[in-house]
C-alpha cells in the first residue's frame, strides 16, 4: 500500500497596513477564509509592511481588531507571530529575503541596475498606458546569463532578475487559462530596490512558499503579477500554490474602492452596522445567499463554492 501525503491546505490573507480596511479588502479576506475553512484547512494572517513610508503598526492592529470583530479567525501569524513560520510581518523577514536573493545571485540570474524611474519611463512606448513598466534592459549585461555574481559597486543600485523571452501559463480558479510572456509583460524585474526595500514579488513568493501556503486568493489587480511570481517559484524550486483572483468591488461610479474612500471603510461600517450585517452583505455580493440576511462567517461555510462567484474583473456594489 502506498501512503500518499498531501500537503495540508493553507490559505492566507496578506494585507498591507497602509490604512483602514474597506469592504473590498474584507471581501478578499472572507472569500479566502471561506475557501480554506470549507476544506478544513488553516488560515494565515501575514502583515505586508514592506513599505516603511506607508505602513503603520496602528493600521495592522486595527486590521486584526476588525477581522476578530467580524469572526474571521486565523490559525497562524498576526502581530504576535503565532505559529512556526514567523516572523509574520514582512518588515522583520529581511534575512529570509536576503537568503533567497543570494540564491538567485549565485545562479548568475541577477544584475545591478542604476536606472531611475524617469530613465525607464523615457524609453516606454507611448501605448503602454496601464501603469505597467517594461524594463528596456538598459543595465542588463550584453551576454546571456549566468552573469557575474552581482559586482561590488559603491553606487546605489537596484537588483534585477533576468527574465527570458518565455511564456508562463497557469489556470486561475475564476479567471481561467492565462498565458503571459514575461519579456513583453514586464521585462527584467526588480527584486531589491536601490533604497534596500524588498520588492513585493520576491517577498510574497518566499513567504507563501516558506509558510506552506497552498492557495492564494486575492484581488484581480494582482492577476498580472502571478506570472512573475510563478517564474520565481520555478527558479527557487518551490511548489506553486493555486491562484484565485477575485473581482474588485467598485462604487456606484464604477471606481474601485480604495482605502481613501471613507464611506465603505471599516471605521464607518462598524459605526453603522453589526458584524452579521456586513458579512450578510458580502455573502450576497458573492452570490452565496439570495439576499443580504445577517449571518456569521461560519454560517457560510456549507454554502461556499467558487462556482457561485462571478469571474468578472469587477463588481459594482
Ligand atoms: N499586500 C497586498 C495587498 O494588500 C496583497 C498581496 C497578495 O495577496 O499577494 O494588496
Amino acid at each position: 500500500m502506498t501512503i500518499v501525503h498531501t500537503a495540508p491546505k493553507k490559505g492566507r490573507f496578506a494585507p498591507s497596513p497602509s490604512g483602514r480596511m474597506h469592504l473590498g479588502n474584507l471581501f478578499t479576506a472572507l472569500m479566502s477564509w471561506l475557501s480554506i475553512r470549507s476544506q478544513g484547512g488553516k488560515w494565515v494572517l501575514r502583515i505586508e509592511d514592506l513599505d516603511p513610508q506607508r505602513s503603520k503598526y496602528e493600521y495592522a492592529r486595527q486590521i486584526e481588531d476588525d477581522l476578530q470583530w467580524l469572526g474571521l479567525t486565523w490559525d497562524e501569524g498576526g502581530l504576535d507571530d503565532k505559529g512556526p513560520h514567523g516572523p509574520y510581518s514582512q518588515s522583520r523577514r529581511t534575512g529570509i529575503y536576503s537568503h533567497a536573493l543570494r540564491r538567485l545571485q549565485d545562479a548568475g540570474l541577477t544584475y545591478p541596475c542604476f536606472c531611475t524611474r524617469a530613465d525607464i519611463l523615457a524609453t516606454q512606448a507611448p501605448h503602454i498606458s496601464d501603469g505597467r513598466i517594461i524594463y528596456p534592459g538598459t543595465c542588463r549585461p550584453a551576454h546571456e546569463p549566468p552573469f557575474d555574481t552581482t559586482p561590488e559597486t559603491p553606487h546605489r543600485h537596484a537588483t534585477r532578475l533576468f527574465v527570458p523571452d518565455m511564456d508562463i501559463s497557469f489556470t486561475d480558479t475564476l479567471c481561467g487559462a492565462q498565458r503571459v510572456n514575461l519579456a513583453t509583460h514586464c521585462g527584467d524585474f526588480v527584486l531589491q530596490r536601490a533604497d534596500g526595500a524588498w520588492a513585493y514579488q520576491l517577498a510574497v513568493v518566499v513567504d507563501d512558499a516558506l509558510m506552506g501556503i497552498t492557495e492564494v486568493v486575492r484581488g484581480n489587480d494582482l492577476l498580472t503579477s502571478t506570472a512573475q511570481q510563478l517564474y520565481l517559484y520555478r527558479l527557487l524550486g518551490y511548489p506553486a500554490p493555486t491562484f484565485t483572483h477575485l473581482p474588485l468591488l467598485c462604487n456606484a461610479q464604477g471606481m474601485r474602492l480604495s482605502k481613501r474612500d471613507r464611506s465603505l471603510n471599516l471605521a464607518e461600517l462598524r459605526s453603522r452596522h453589526t458584524p452579521e450585517e456586513i458579512i450578510g452583505s458580502l455573502a450576497a455580493i458573492a452570490r452565496l445567499t439570495p439576499d443580504n440576511a445577517p449571518c456569521r462567517p461560519a454560517d457560510l461555510i456549507p454554502l461556499f463554492s467558487w462556482s457561485k462567484i462571478t469571474p468578472a474583473p469587477t463588481i459594482r456594489i
